[in-house]
Protein backbone atom coordinates (compact mmCIF):
# COMPACT_ATOMS: atom_id res chain seq x y z
CA UNK A 1 0.00 0.00 0.00
CA UNK A 2 2.55 2.23 0.46
CA UNK A 3 2.63 3.15 -3.23
CA UNK A 4 -0.87 4.54 -2.85
CA UNK A 5 -0.72 8.56 -2.74
CA UNK A 6 -3.01 10.38 -1.29
CA UNK A 7 -5.96 11.27 -3.59
CA UNK A 8 -5.28 14.40 -5.79
CA UNK A 9 -7.60 17.70 -4.93
CA UNK A 10 -10.22 17.83 -7.62
CA UNK A 11 -11.26 19.82 -10.04
CA UNK A 12 -15.11 20.20 -8.04
CA UNK A 13 -18.13 19.44 -10.20
CA UNK A 14 -20.11 21.95 -11.02
CA UNK A 15 -23.67 21.98 -9.55
CA UNK A 16 -26.63 24.62 -9.24
CA UNK A 17 -26.46 26.32 -5.91
CA UNK A 18 -29.64 25.69 -3.95
CA UNK A 19 -29.64 22.33 -2.62
CA UNK A 20 -32.52 19.84 -3.79
CA UNK A 21 -32.92 17.22 -1.54
CA UNK A 22 -34.73 14.98 -3.75
CA UNK A 23 -32.95 11.96 -3.63
CA UNK A 24 -34.38 10.61 -7.28
CA UNK A 25 -33.06 13.86 -8.58
CA UNK A 26 -29.49 13.55 -6.44
CA UNK A 27 -29.60 9.95 -7.81
CA UNK A 28 -29.67 11.40 -11.40
CA UNK A 29 -27.19 14.60 -10.75
CA UNK A 30 -24.33 11.61 -9.24
CA UNK A 31 -25.23 9.67 -12.42
CA UNK A 32 -24.88 12.59 -14.90
CA UNK A 33 -21.26 13.58 -13.59
CA UNK A 34 -20.02 10.29 -13.77
CA UNK A 35 -21.19 9.83 -16.97
CA UNK A 36 -19.33 12.71 -17.97
CA UNK A 37 -16.09 12.00 -16.95
CA UNK A 38 -16.94 7.99 -19.04
CA UNK A 39 -17.67 10.11 -22.04
CA UNK A 40 -20.83 7.53 -21.88
CA UNK A 41 -22.38 7.16 -25.28
CA UNK A 42 -25.61 9.27 -25.22
CA UNK A 43 -28.05 5.99 -25.55
CA UNK A 44 -26.28 4.33 -22.60
CA UNK A 45 -26.64 7.34 -20.48
CA UNK A 46 -30.89 7.36 -21.32
CA UNK A 47 -30.61 3.31 -20.63
CA UNK A 48 -28.93 3.62 -17.35
CA UNK A 49 -30.46 7.28 -16.01
CA UNK A 50 -33.91 5.62 -15.21
CA UNK A 51 -35.05 2.60 -13.53
CA UNK A 52 -35.96 -0.47 -15.96
CA UNK A 53 -39.22 -1.44 -14.05
CA UNK A 54 -41.11 0.32 -11.32
CA UNK A 55 -44.48 -1.25 -10.15
CA UNK A 56 -46.72 0.25 -7.48
CA UNK A 57 -49.17 -2.06 -5.52
CA UNK A 58 -51.91 -1.50 -3.20
CA UNK A 59 -52.01 -3.80 -0.27
CA UNK A 60 -55.41 -4.43 1.63
CA UNK A 61 -54.38 -5.39 4.70
CA UNK A 62 -56.80 -6.28 8.18
CA UNK A 63 -56.22 -4.64 11.20
CA UNK A 64 -56.82 -6.35 14.47
CA UNK A 65 -59.64 -4.23 14.98
CA UNK A 66 -61.18 -5.93 12.20
CA UNK A 67 -61.26 -2.85 9.57
CA UNK A 68 -59.36 -2.84 6.19
CA UNK A 69 -56.92 -0.56 5.51
CA UNK A 70 -54.97 -0.01 1.77
CA UNK A 71 -51.03 0.55 2.14
CA UNK A 72 -49.13 1.79 -1.10
CA UNK A 73 -46.28 -0.48 -1.49
CA UNK A 74 -43.38 -0.16 -4.42
CA UNK A 75 -40.86 -2.81 -5.92
CA UNK A 76 -38.42 -0.94 -8.44
CA UNK A 77 -35.59 -2.44 -10.55
CA UNK A 78 -32.98 -0.23 -11.35
CA UNK A 79 -31.01 -2.50 -13.53
CA UNK A 80 -31.20 -6.54 -14.23
CA UNK A 81 -28.08 -6.59 -16.60
CA UNK A 82 -25.12 -7.91 -14.98
CA UNK A 83 -27.70 -10.17 -12.88
CA UNK A 84 -30.73 -10.44 -10.47
CA UNK A 85 -31.78 -6.98 -8.88
CA UNK A 86 -31.12 -6.80 -5.55
CA UNK A 87 -31.29 -4.44 -2.35
CA UNK A 88 -34.11 -4.08 0.66
CA UNK A 89 -37.14 -3.39 1.53
CA UNK A 90 -38.48 -0.63 4.16
CA UNK A 91 -41.40 0.03 6.16
CA UNK A 92 -41.79 4.00 6.42
CA UNK A 93 -44.20 6.42 6.59
CA UNK A 94 -42.41 9.08 4.30
CA UNK A 95 -41.43 5.98 1.52
CA UNK A 96 -42.15 7.47 -1.54
CA UNK A 97 -41.63 6.59 -5.21
CA UNK A 98 -38.84 8.91 -6.12
CA UNK A 99 -36.79 7.54 -2.81
CA UNK A 100 -36.98 4.12 -3.85
CA UNK A 101 -35.70 4.76 -7.53
CA UNK A 102 -32.76 6.16 -5.95
CA UNK A 103 -32.34 3.87 -3.61
CA UNK A 104 -32.65 1.23 -6.95
CA UNK A 105 -30.15 3.29 -8.80
CA UNK A 106 -27.51 3.05 -5.93
CA UNK A 107 -27.69 -0.59 -5.06
CA UNK A 108 -27.10 -0.99 -9.20
CA UNK A 109 -24.16 1.21 -8.67
CA UNK A 110 -23.05 -0.64 -5.21
CA UNK A 111 -23.40 -4.42 -6.71
CA UNK A 112 -21.17 -2.81 -9.53
CA UNK A 113 -18.10 -1.46 -7.25
CA UNK A 114 -17.87 -4.31 -5.28
CA UNK A 115 -18.46 -6.48 -8.92
CA UNK A 116 -21.04 -9.08 -7.56
CA UNK A 117 -23.31 -10.38 -10.07
CA UNK A 118 -26.34 -8.40 -9.40
CA UNK A 119 -28.02 -5.62 -10.76
CA UNK A 120 -30.04 -3.18 -8.27
CA UNK A 121 -33.67 -2.79 -6.98
CA UNK A 122 -35.33 -1.95 -3.73
CA UNK A 123 -38.65 -1.64 -2.41
CA UNK A 124 -40.74 -0.01 0.24
CA UNK A 125 -44.39 -0.08 1.88
CA UNK A 126 -45.80 3.72 2.61
CA UNK A 127 -46.66 2.62 6.93
CA UNK A 128 -45.88 3.46 10.18
CA UNK A 129 -44.59 -0.03 11.53
CA UNK A 130 -44.24 1.48 15.25
CA UNK A 131 -48.19 1.99 15.26
CA UNK A 132 -48.95 -1.94 13.49
CA UNK A 133 -49.19 -4.82 15.57
CA UNK A 134 -47.35 -7.75 14.92
CA UNK A 135 -49.91 -9.63 13.44
CA UNK A 136 -50.59 -6.58 11.33
CA UNK A 137 -47.36 -6.25 10.14
CA UNK A 138 -47.13 -9.84 9.03
CA UNK A 139 -50.27 -9.94 7.10
CA UNK A 140 -49.06 -6.60 5.58
CA UNK A 141 -45.78 -7.91 4.98
CA UNK A 142 -47.08 -11.57 3.12
CA UNK A 143 -49.94 -9.26 0.92
CA UNK A 144 -46.96 -7.03 -0.34
CA UNK A 145 -45.15 -10.40 -0.70
CA UNK A 146 -48.01 -11.79 -2.53
CA UNK A 147 -48.43 -8.60 -5.16
CA UNK A 148 -44.81 -7.96 -6.17
CA UNK A 149 -44.49 -12.08 -6.39
CA UNK A 150 -44.52 -11.62 -10.39
CA UNK A 151 -41.15 -9.92 -10.20
CA UNK A 152 -39.00 -11.46 -7.84
CA UNK A 153 -37.17 -14.35 -7.68
CA UNK A 154 -33.83 -16.11 -6.92
CA UNK A 155 -33.02 -15.59 -10.58
CA UNK A 156 -35.31 -12.12 -10.93
CA UNK A 157 -35.14 -9.95 -7.69
CA UNK A 158 -33.91 -10.74 -4.48
CA UNK A 159 -34.97 -8.41 -1.70
CA UNK A 160 -33.43 -8.03 1.83
CA UNK A 161 -33.90 -6.38 5.05
CA UNK A 162 -33.86 -2.53 5.14
CA UNK A 163 -35.17 0.59 7.38
CA UNK A 164 -37.77 -0.90 9.82
CA UNK A 165 -37.89 -4.47 8.04
CA UNK A 166 -35.50 -7.28 9.33
CA UNK A 167 -34.78 -11.19 9.59
CA UNK A 168 -38.66 -11.47 10.86
CA UNK A 169 -39.96 -9.71 7.74
CA UNK A 170 -37.60 -11.47 5.14
CA UNK A 171 -38.89 -15.14 6.79
CA UNK A 172 -42.49 -13.79 6.02
CA UNK A 173 -41.56 -13.35 2.49
CA UNK A 174 -39.65 -16.34 2.19
CA UNK A 175 -42.76 -18.28 3.53
CA UNK A 176 -45.61 -16.20 1.14
CA UNK A 177 -43.38 -16.40 -1.84
CA UNK A 178 -42.34 -20.59 -1.46
CA UNK A 179 -46.06 -21.39 -0.82
CA UNK A 180 -47.26 -19.43 -3.84
CA UNK A 181 -44.31 -21.68 -5.69
CA UNK A 182 -45.22 -24.93 -3.64
CA UNK A 183 -41.96 -25.58 -2.47
CA UNK A 184 -39.35 -24.21 -0.03
CA UNK A 185 -37.16 -21.13 -1.87
CA UNK A 186 -34.75 -19.83 0.15
CA UNK A 187 -33.07 -18.07 -2.42
CA UNK A 188 -35.59 -14.96 -3.32
CA UNK A 189 -34.56 -13.05 0.23
CA UNK A 190 -31.52 -12.31 1.95
CA UNK A 191 -31.07 -11.44 5.63
CA UNK A 192 -33.24 -14.15 6.66
CA UNK A 193 -32.93 -15.74 10.38
CA UNK A 194 -30.02 -18.82 10.29
CA UNK A 195 -32.16 -21.57 11.06
CA UNK A 196 -33.88 -21.18 7.07
CA UNK A 197 -31.17 -20.26 5.37
CA UNK A 198 -29.50 -17.29 6.35
CA UNK A 199 -25.41 -16.64 6.54
CA UNK A 200 -23.26 -16.27 9.44
CA UNK A 201 -21.95 -13.10 9.41
CA UNK A 202 -24.54 -11.41 7.91
CA UNK A 203 -25.22 -9.36 10.67
CA UNK A 204 -22.04 -7.57 11.61
CA UNK A 205 -21.50 -7.77 7.84
CA UNK A 206 -22.02 -3.77 6.69
CA UNK A 207 -19.59 -2.42 9.72
CA UNK A 208 -17.21 -4.97 8.76
CA UNK A 209 -16.89 -4.18 5.70
CA UNK A 210 -17.09 -0.56 6.60
CA UNK A 211 -13.81 -1.77 8.82
CA UNK A 212 -12.23 -2.60 6.12
CA UNK A 213 -12.49 0.25 3.51
CA UNK A 214 -11.15 2.51 6.64
CA UNK A 215 -8.49 0.79 7.37
CA UNK A 216 -7.13 1.24 3.46
CA UNK A 217 -8.48 4.58 3.26
CA UNK A 218 -6.36 5.06 6.08
CA UNK A 219 -3.06 3.67 4.94
CA UNK A 220 -3.54 5.77 2.04
CA UNK A 221 -4.21 8.90 4.38
CA UNK A 222 -1.62 7.75 6.86
CA UNK A 223 -3.67 7.53 10.02
CA UNK A 224 -3.07 4.96 12.18
CA UNK A 225 -6.22 3.28 13.37
CA UNK A 226 -4.71 2.67 16.45
CA UNK A 227 -4.83 6.18 18.89
CA UNK A 228 -7.46 7.58 16.07
CA UNK A 229 -9.98 9.40 17.31
CA UNK A 230 -13.61 8.04 16.04
CA UNK A 231 -17.36 10.09 15.97
CA UNK A 232 -20.28 7.82 15.13
CA UNK A 233 -23.40 8.78 14.24
CA UNK A 234 -26.00 6.22 15.30
CA UNK A 235 -25.57 3.41 17.48
CA UNK A 236 -27.28 0.71 15.41
CA UNK A 237 -26.90 -2.36 14.29
CA UNK A 238 -23.87 -0.52 11.27
CA UNK A 239 -22.55 2.18 14.04
CA UNK A 240 -22.22 0.08 17.09
CA UNK A 241 -21.18 -2.97 15.32
CA UNK A 242 -18.38 -0.90 13.91
CA UNK A 243 -17.06 0.85 17.07
CA UNK A 244 -17.08 -2.42 18.59
CA UNK A 245 -15.02 -3.67 15.44
CA UNK A 246 -12.92 0.12 15.76
CA UNK A 247 -12.41 -0.25 19.70
CA UNK A 248 -10.90 -3.48 18.86
CA UNK A 249 -8.36 -2.33 16.81
CA UNK A 250 -7.22 0.14 19.33
CA UNK A 251 -9.07 3.55 18.14
CA UNK A 252 -10.36 5.71 20.36
CA UNK A 253 -14.18 6.44 20.21
CA UNK A 254 -14.70 9.72 21.37
CA UNK A 255 -18.60 10.86 20.43
CA UNK A 256 -21.64 8.36 19.07
CA UNK A 257 -25.37 9.23 19.62
CA UNK A 258 -28.92 7.96 18.70
CA UNK A 259 -32.15 9.67 17.77
CA UNK A 260 -32.65 10.91 21.33
CA UNK A 261 -28.96 13.03 21.26
CA UNK A 262 -25.17 12.39 21.45
CA UNK A 263 -22.36 11.90 23.93
CA UNK A 264 -18.82 12.76 23.94
CA UNK A 265 -15.97 11.93 25.71
CA UNK A 266 -11.95 12.56 24.89
CA UNK A 267 -10.62 10.05 26.86
CA UNK A 268 -13.03 7.44 24.81
CA UNK A 269 -16.18 5.07 25.38
CA UNK A 270 -16.25 2.06 25.73
CA UNK A 271 -18.96 0.26 22.85
CA UNK A 272 -19.42 -2.85 25.34
CA UNK A 273 -20.43 -0.26 27.94
CA UNK A 274 -22.54 1.92 25.47
CA UNK A 275 -24.28 -0.92 24.00
CA UNK A 276 -25.60 -2.69 28.03
CA UNK A 277 -26.29 0.88 29.05
CA UNK A 278 -28.56 1.44 25.48
CA UNK A 279 -29.88 -1.66 25.83
CA UNK A 280 -30.85 -0.75 29.67
CA UNK A 281 -32.09 2.89 29.14
CA UNK A 282 -33.19 2.66 25.79
CA UNK A 283 -30.38 5.82 24.70
CA UNK A 284 -26.89 6.30 24.58
CA UNK A 285 -27.73 10.03 26.20
CA UNK A 286 -26.71 9.87 30.16
CA UNK A 287 -23.83 7.20 29.90
CA UNK A 288 -21.29 7.85 33.06
CA UNK A 289 -18.22 9.48 32.03
CA UNK A 290 -19.74 11.13 29.09
CA UNK A 291 -21.00 15.02 28.06
CA UNK A 292 -24.16 15.59 26.34
CA UNK A 293 -23.56 17.06 22.87
CA UNK A 294 -26.40 17.67 19.86
CA UNK A 295 -26.18 15.66 17.11
CA UNK A 296 -24.71 18.54 15.00
CA UNK A 297 -21.88 18.70 17.35
CA UNK A 298 -21.29 15.58 16.94
CA UNK A 299 -20.76 16.01 13.30
CA UNK A 300 -18.48 18.95 13.45
CA UNK A 301 -16.30 17.28 16.21
CA UNK A 302 -12.48 17.30 16.04
CA UNK A 303 -11.87 14.18 14.87
CA UNK A 304 -9.46 12.03 12.75
CA UNK A 305 -12.85 9.82 11.47
CA UNK A 306 -16.18 10.47 11.43
CA UNK A 307 -19.13 7.57 10.17
CA UNK A 308 -22.51 8.56 9.54
CA UNK A 309 -24.36 5.55 10.41
CA UNK A 310 -28.16 6.89 10.71
CA UNK A 311 -30.31 8.97 8.06
CA UNK A 312 -29.77 10.39 4.51
CA UNK A 313 -28.62 13.97 4.10
CA UNK A 314 -27.06 15.07 7.37
CA UNK A 315 -23.80 16.42 5.79
CA UNK A 316 -25.09 19.35 3.40
CA UNK A 317 -24.12 22.84 2.29
CA UNK A 318 -24.73 24.03 5.94
CA UNK A 319 -22.37 21.62 7.70
CA UNK A 320 -19.70 20.92 5.34
CA UNK A 321 -17.74 23.74 5.85
CA UNK A 322 -17.34 23.12 9.84
CA UNK A 323 -16.87 19.20 9.51
CA UNK A 324 -13.04 18.64 10.85
CA UNK A 325 -12.48 14.96 10.32
CA UNK A 326 -10.01 13.89 8.06
CA UNK A 327 -11.96 10.85 6.87
CA UNK A 328 -15.33 10.17 6.19
CA UNK A 329 -16.79 6.63 6.11
CA UNK A 330 -20.37 6.42 4.88
CA UNK A 331 -21.75 3.69 7.02
CA UNK A 332 -25.57 4.92 6.23
CA UNK A 333 -26.74 5.65 2.60
CA UNK A 334 -26.68 9.03 1.41
CA UNK A 335 -25.60 11.07 4.26
CA UNK A 336 -23.85 13.81 1.95
CA UNK A 337 -25.41 15.92 -0.34
CA UNK A 338 -23.47 16.95 -3.64
CA UNK A 339 -23.34 20.16 -2.39
CA UNK A 340 -21.11 18.98 0.69
CA UNK A 341 -19.38 16.66 -1.32
CA UNK A 342 -17.89 19.43 -3.38
CA UNK A 343 -16.74 21.49 -0.20
CA UNK A 344 -15.27 18.12 1.83
CA UNK A 345 -13.64 17.49 -1.87
CA UNK A 346 -11.84 21.13 -2.18
CA UNK A 347 -11.22 20.80 2.14
CA UNK A 348 -9.12 17.74 0.51
CA UNK A 349 -11.04 15.12 3.58
CA UNK A 350 -11.30 12.06 2.37
CA UNK A 351 -14.85 10.35 1.85
CA UNK A 352 -15.34 6.58 1.33
CA UNK A 353 -18.49 6.58 -0.42
CA UNK A 354 -21.81 4.82 0.78
CA UNK A 355 -21.96 2.48 -2.62
CA UNK A 356 -18.30 1.42 -1.40
CA UNK A 357 -18.53 2.03 2.52
CA UNK A 358 -22.06 -0.02 3.37
CA UNK A 359 -21.11 -2.95 0.64
CA UNK A 360 -20.46 -5.37 3.17
CA UNK A 361 -24.21 -6.07 3.94
CA UNK A 362 -24.67 -7.00 0.47
CA UNK A 363 -21.71 -8.49 -0.15
CA UNK A 364 -22.83 -10.82 2.61
CA UNK A 365 -25.97 -10.96 1.27
CA UNK A 366 -24.24 -12.27 -1.95
CA UNK A 367 -22.41 -15.69 0.38
CA UNK A 368 -26.05 -15.84 1.66
CA UNK A 369 -28.05 -16.63 -1.68
CA UNK A 370 -24.88 -18.38 -2.95
CA UNK A 371 -24.97 -20.81 0.00
CA UNK A 372 -28.84 -21.11 -0.23
CA UNK A 373 -28.56 -22.23 -3.80
CA UNK A 374 -26.36 -24.69 -3.54
CA UNK A 375 -27.74 -25.75 -0.07
CA UNK A 376 -24.16 -25.75 1.33
CA UNK A 377 -23.67 -23.15 4.57
CA UNK A 378 -20.09 -21.91 5.22
CA UNK A 379 -18.36 -21.13 8.64
CA UNK A 380 -18.54 -17.12 10.12
CA UNK A 381 -14.81 -17.33 9.85
CA UNK A 382 -15.05 -18.04 6.17
CA UNK A 383 -17.64 -15.67 5.16
CA UNK A 384 -15.65 -13.09 7.04
CA UNK A 385 -12.63 -13.98 4.97
CA UNK A 386 -14.27 -14.13 1.68
CA UNK A 387 -16.12 -10.38 2.61
CA UNK A 388 -12.28 -8.86 3.82
CA UNK A 389 -11.17 -10.09 0.41
CA UNK A 390 -14.29 -8.42 -1.38
CA UNK A 391 -13.93 -4.96 0.07
CA UNK A 392 -10.21 -4.57 -0.22
CA UNK A 393 -10.34 -5.45 -3.80
CA UNK A 394 -13.02 -3.00 -4.06
CA UNK A 395 -11.44 -0.08 -2.22
CA UNK A 396 -8.44 -0.96 -4.16
CA UNK A 397 -10.39 -0.60 -7.73
CA UNK A 398 -11.69 2.90 -6.61
CA UNK A 399 -8.97 4.12 -5.39
CA UNK A 400 -7.10 3.13 -8.89
CA UNK A 401 -10.04 4.74 -11.01
CA UNK A 402 -9.61 7.96 -8.44
CA UNK A 403 -5.99 8.52 -9.36
CA UNK A 404 -6.80 7.62 -13.27
CA UNK A 405 -9.36 10.04 -13.52
CA UNK A 406 -8.37 12.85 -10.73
CA UNK A 407 -11.11 12.97 -8.54
CA UNK A 408 -12.24 11.43 -5.24
CA UNK A 409 -13.61 8.56 -4.05
CA UNK A 410 -16.96 9.13 -4.64
CA UNK A 411 -17.03 9.76 -8.63
CA UNK A 412 -14.29 7.27 -9.11
CA UNK A 413 -16.87 4.77 -7.42
CA UNK A 414 -19.34 6.03 -10.16
CA UNK A 415 -17.08 5.91 -12.58
CA UNK A 416 -16.17 2.34 -12.21
CA UNK A 417 -19.51 1.29 -11.26
CA UNK A 418 -21.14 2.86 -14.22
CA UNK A 419 -18.35 1.85 -16.43
CA UNK A 420 -18.85 -2.09 -15.47
CA UNK A 421 -22.89 -1.72 -16.39
CA UNK A 422 -22.18 0.17 -19.08
CA UNK A 423 -19.97 -2.40 -21.11
CA UNK A 424 -22.28 -5.09 -20.04
CA UNK A 425 -25.04 -3.10 -21.34
CA UNK A 426 -23.67 -2.26 -25.00
CA UNK A 427 -22.23 -6.30 -24.91
CA UNK A 428 -25.71 -7.31 -24.25
CA UNK A 429 -27.63 -4.89 -26.55
CA UNK A 430 -30.97 -4.03 -26.75
CA UNK A 431 -33.97 -6.41 -27.65
CA UNK A 432 -35.14 -6.33 -30.64
P1 LIG B 1 -30.54 0.88 12.88
O1 LIG B 1 -31.99 1.20 12.90
O2 LIG B 1 -30.06 -0.37 13.53
O3 LIG B 1 -29.71 2.09 13.53
C1 LIG B 1 -29.93 3.43 13.21
C2 LIG B 1 -29.45 4.26 14.39
O4 LIG B 1 -29.55 5.64 14.05
C3 LIG B 1 -30.27 4.07 15.67
O5 LIG B 1 -29.40 3.99 16.77
C4 LIG B 1 -31.09 5.36 15.74
O6 LIG B 1 -31.39 5.73 17.07
C5 LIG B 1 -30.10 6.33 15.14
N1 LIG B 1 -30.73 7.58 14.69
C6 LIG B 1 -31.95 7.77 14.15
N2 LIG B 1 -32.16 9.08 13.95
C7 LIG B 1 -31.03 9.72 14.35
C8 LIG B 1 -30.63 11.06 14.38
N3 LIG B 1 -31.44 12.04 13.98
N4 LIG B 1 -29.40 11.36 14.85
C9 LIG B 1 -28.57 10.38 15.28
N5 LIG B 1 -28.91 9.09 15.28
C10 LIG B 1 -30.12 8.77 14.82
O7 LIG B 1 -30.12 0.94 11.34
P2 LIG B 1 -28.82 0.33 10.65
O8 LIG B 1 -29.15 -0.99 10.07
O9 LIG B 1 -27.63 0.48 11.56
O10 LIG B 1 -28.68 1.34 9.40
C11 LIG B 1 -28.11 2.64 9.57
C12 LIG B 1 -27.79 3.20 8.19
O11 LIG B 1 -26.92 2.29 7.52
C13 LIG B 1 -28.99 3.40 7.26
O12 LIG B 1 -28.74 4.52 6.44
C14 LIG B 1 -28.97 2.15 6.40
O13 LIG B 1 -29.61 2.36 5.15
C15 LIG B 1 -27.48 1.95 6.26
N6 LIG B 1 -27.13 0.58 5.90
C16 LIG B 1 -27.33 -0.44 6.76
C17 LIG B 1 -27.03 -1.74 6.35
C18 LIG B 1 -27.19 -2.91 7.28
O14 LIG B 1 -26.87 -4.03 6.86
N7 LIG B 1 -27.64 -2.72 8.51
C19 LIG B 1 -26.52 -1.98 5.05
C20 LIG B 1 -26.31 -0.89 4.20
C21 LIG B 1 -26.62 0.38 4.63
Amino acid sequence: MAQLAKPPVPAAPRITPREDLNPFRIAQIQFDIAAEHLKLDPGLRQILRSPKRALEVSVPTRLDSGQWKVFTGFRVQHSVTRGPAKGGIRFHPGVTLDEVKALAMWMTWKTATVNLPYGGGKGGVVCDPKRMSKGELERMTRRFASEIQPLIGPELDIPAPDVYTDSQTMAWIMDTYSVLSGRTVPGVVTGKPISIGGSEGRGEATARGCVVVLEEACKVRRISLRGATVAIQGFGNAGATASRLLASRRAKIVAISDSRGAVHSSRGIDPLKAQRYKERSGTVVGMPGTSRISNDDLLTLKCDILIPAALENVITLANADAIRARVIAEAANGPTTPHADEILARRAITVIPDILANAGGVTVSYFEWVQDLQRYFWPEQEVNAKLDAVMRRAFLDVHEAARKFHVPLRLAAYILAIGRVAEATSLRGIFP
